[in-house]
């Protein structure tokens, strides 16, 4: 018999219509016992209402498992990272590198699994995977018998509000010092080891084809580039300049070698402050034809959230001025307190101030490795739109 908690009634709601947090406010009391415990939880009816791991040292005390479980064992977890690969291969089929469990999404609260080659990335972000680790290691390699290596990557700062450590290493097989791989037809190499900072955004691997197809003949600016995502991917459509600039020195280094693995001789990188590189730009009166925004996430909480609105105002509004008629600006916003419809009005008030007239022509989110829970509006972070000024 597992342990039962309470839900107090107003939470009710919420929860039986699928939400798979419950919060320490949520719960009637919070018991002591160890982070991670796999619970059931009840109504103040008696009815049960699923089970999960119950952390009391998180404000997300539980974290349902979507269902009524009673034994989270090896098999628990075969038959749902089974359930997420099938996912993949279906709507992804030629991925070589793809987020292969995205936590809530795919019933696995916490767990974050990602697939670069023959080599796995794992995050564990609460009590109860975390605890967990050896099984979910033993379950990866039956999903996945050609993997030849497992790497945790566990530097979210989610992992401190669990009272889990931030670490990271190898912790099965053997994992290379550079993952090597193809998105668009684009070789990719990232420094996945411990220490590395680059990493690889995978949920813009769709929108990243988007603007390969509208770069012909285009001179293109990638703001945020990372290790070149964008810029690579327009040179890859024909631009015939395409410039990456990123604050941080290694994923400029990077991007600059995987420009030169691929030949994309159009591409180049700059080291700076987005911010003041287009305060430069508007300065210089220089016009790209394409500009691309894709900044890190502004706010992760509702405190940030009059900063982060800001932020998307000015650097909207600097890229616009460095268009003309025709030209091409792309936005992607991953603050998931920023929800679509209020990017679009922060981008109609900025563009009308600089008198460019928009139409949207595109719109796209976080690529379908990246499922949405309907219930769980948490799990709709990205938002990605395409506009010509007219
Ligand atoms: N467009 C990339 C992902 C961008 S992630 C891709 O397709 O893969 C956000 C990037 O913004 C990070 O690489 C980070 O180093 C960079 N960054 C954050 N703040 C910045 C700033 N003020 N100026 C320039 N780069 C910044």
């Amino acid at each position: 018999m597992l342990p039962i908690l309470t839900l107090r009634p107003r939470e009710e709601r919420r929860i039986k219509e699928g939400h798979l947090w419950v919060f320490t406010t949520d719960l009637s009391a919070i018991p002591q016992m160890e982070p991670g415990s796999l619970i059931r939880l009840s109504t103040s009816d008696g009815a049960s209402l699923g089970t999960g791991f119950y952390n009391p040292l998180s404000k997300i005390a539980i974290r349902l498992l979507g269902g009524e479980i009673d034994v989270v064992d090896e098999d628990f977890f075969v038959e749902r990272i089974t359930r997420a690969a099938r996912l993949r291969a279906l709507l992804l089929p030629n991925a070589e590198a793809y987020r292969v469990v995205f936590g809530e999404a795919d019933l696995l609260s916490g767990l974050i699994v990602d697939l670069y080659g023959s080599t796995l990335v794992i995050q564990t972000l609460s009590a109860g995977m975390d605890s967990r680790k050896d099984l979910i290691v033993s379950a990866l390699r039956r999903v996945f018998p050609a993997a030849t290596g497992i790497i945790e990557k566990n530097l979210s700062q989610m992992r401190t509000k669990e009272g889990l450590e931030l670490t990271e290493g190898v912790i099965w097989g053997e994992v290379p010092s550079t993952v090597q791989f193809r998105e668009n037809d684009i070789l990719l190499e990232v420094d996945i080891t411990a220490g590395q900072k680059t990493g690889y955004f995978l949920d813009q691997k769709l929108n990243r084809k988007i603007v390969a197809d509208l770069s012909a003949g285009r001179t293109v600016l990638d703001c945020f580039c990372n290790v070149g995502g964008f810029a690579l991917n327009a040179a890859k459509g024909g631009a015939t300049e395409s410039v990456g600039i990123d604050s941080s020195a290694p994923a400029i280094e990077s991007a600059q070698h995987h420009a030169t693995i691929n030949n994309l001789n159009a591409c180049s990188f700059v080291k700076a402050n987005v911010f003041d590189y287009l305060r430069e730009q508007v300065a210089e009166g220089r016009k790209w034809d394409m500009v691309i925004l894709d900044p890190p996430s502004f706010a992760k909480h509702r405190g940030a959230l009059r900063g982060a609105l800001a932020g998307y105002a000015e650097l909207n509004r600097t890229a616009l001025k460095l268009l003309d008629s025709g030209g091409i600006l792309v936005t992607a916003s991953c603050t998931q307190i920023v929800p679509e419809h209020d990017l679009l009005d922060i981008i109609y008030r900025e563009s009308a101030r600089v008198r460019r007239r928009l139409r949207l022509i595109h719109r796209g989110s976080q690529a379908p490795d990246h499922p949405v829970l309907l219930a769980m509006p948490e799990t709709q972070y990205l938002k990605f739109l395409v506009f010509e000024v007219m």
